[in-house]
């Protein structure tokens, strides 16, 4: 059975990490599609490619003199070249190509932003093949043009087009490794565009959907997805099978070792993905599988949180009774571009909470001012200091206390709850608590459900 297996950022970011990349290559002859990122951080301080690059575009944007970024991302990939003694003659494409960036054509400087940015992965997936022959294995370096991964006209945030799949479908190869760079795909008029950051876990779900491979290896650097972040429990539990539907739940409150966009393509190909870590290959790591083969061995799954909320309360008297207020409240978030992500209400109340990022000051007056011309509240207050706790695990459903064992520890600890969400996802409880005792509030739901010692 083939497998497809894509190395984050870390797991390439110089010739010693290239070389455990390698022996995972040729630890199982079935791992066969590659998906590389851009050479990441090698140390804490490190700047990754894709910003060199990103700082690189910008200063080209600004006709700033470039010669020392570009010297510094030519050197990240000598480094790897030299390591593994890539003759010369093949090696220069990749200074060429870098040097020559500038003097390419884009429609705009959206997309020369897109296409810099996305030669981190471009070359690095050249490089790749190049080391991989060298070393007498063969392979192909895969252009995401080539293999018809076509993409929206979002240059930095595109989407992908249905019409890969097909273009995937058709796509012949031997039994050579494909090296495809991740985070990048071309669009109807040819353009490079990017994923959002991170995206390069999305083309190996596209790329394992398009070319029906029911495996997917996500290599990075930890051993598992944990049931709650290692910041915050001290050894937390190593989640051995998750469901697609709990990886989103988790990722939506900041589990962030898969790219949430990326789950989409794997539901859609049912595929099963397998998190592991480059530098602990032999720990089997984290499956991610569709809800058919999975038996949850736990009360729940995970538990997380994410400071990134915002909300707004409204009280007004009889609210439950009065025709289109949600509605009017609605056309007014509508005029000023901003989403909502949940909104809970009572009888004469309702709270509605945005992602924080979309809320400028201006906006909140401007909003703020609208909504007491039209809907006359009797109260409107914006909350900054909210934070959103997710349990999350598909073995609540057959359970009765899941709710009271998630709040029991907060209560005892003093903590206040200030919204509880649940109901539309049977599989996870939402918590709405203050900033500041967010960490402490996972903390105490962990050992609460999974009987830790911890203090
Ligand atoms: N190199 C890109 C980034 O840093 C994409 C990725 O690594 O997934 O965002």
């Amino acid at each position: 059975m083939t497998k497809i297996i894509k190395f984050g950022g870390s797991s390439l970011a110089n010739s010693a990490q290239y070389q455990k990349v390698i022996d995972i290559i040729e630890a199982d002859a079935s791992r066969q599609v590659i998906v590389v990122s851009a050479p990441g951080k090698r140390f804490d301080d490190d700047i990754k490619v894709t910003d060199l690059l990103i700082k690189y575009a910008n200063q080209t944007i600004q006709n700033q003199d470039s010669s020392e970024v570009l010297a510094a991302i030519i050197a990240r990939y000598q480094e790897i070249a030299t390591a593994f003694s890539v003759p010369d003659d093949q090696f220069q494409i990749i200074p060429t190509t870098l040097t020559e960036l500038p003097d390419q054509k884009y429609p705009n400087n959206e997309y020369l932003m897109a296409a810099f940015k996305a030669h981190g992965e471009k070359l690095n997936a050249e490089l790749m093949a190049m080391v991989l022959n060298q070393l007498g294995i063969n392979s192909r370096f895969v252009d995401p043009g080539e293999a018809g991964i076509t993409v929206s006209d979002n240059p930095n945030s595109a989407t992908v087009l249905p019409e890969t799949y097909q273009n995937l479908g058709h796509f012949g190869y031997g039994d050579e490794k494909l090296i495809f760079p991740g985070f990048f795909g071309i669009t109807k008029a040819g353009n490079i565009a990017t994923f959002a950051r991170g995206g390069s876990d999305i083309t190996g779900s596209i790329v394992a959907r398009g070319l029906n491979i029911p495996m997917y290896e996500n290599f990075t650097d930890v051993s598992a997805i944990y049931a709650a972040n290692p910041k915050i429990v001290k050894n937390p539990m190593p989640i051995k099978k998750m469901t697609y539907r709990e990886m989103r739940e988790l990722s939506y409150a900041g589990f962030s070792v898969f790219n949430d966009e990326a789950i989409i393509p794997a539901i859609e190909g049912q595929i099963t993905i397998n998190v592991r870590n480059t530098n602990e290959p032999e720990a089997p790591g984290t499956l991610i599988v569709p809800e058919g083969a999975f038996q949850s061995e736990h009360e729940i799954t995970g538990v997380a949180s994410s400071g990134h909320f915002s909300a707004l309360y409204l009280h007004r008297y009889l609210l439950n009774k009065e025709v289109g207020f949600t509605f009017k409240l609605l056309q007014i978030l509508y005029k000023y571009d901003i989403s909502y992500e949940h909104m809970p209400s009572g009888i004469d109340d309702l709270t509605i909470i945005f992602e924080d990022s979309q809320l400028t000051d201006e906006k909140m007056r401007a909003v703020g001012k609208e909504i007491h011309e039209s809907l006359h509240p009797d109260r409107l207050d914006w909350i900054r200091d909210y934070s959103i706790i997710m349990v999350v695990g598909e073995g609540m459903v057959n359970q009765t206390n899941a709710l009271s064992k998630s709040i029991d520890p907060l209560a005892t600890d003093g903590i206040k709850v200030n919204m509880i969400n649940q109901g539309a996802s049977q599989i996870s409880i939402m918590l709405g608590t203050r900033k500041a005792d967010a960490n402490r509030a996972v903390l105490d739901i962990y050992n609460q459900f999974f009987n830790s010692q911890e203090d």
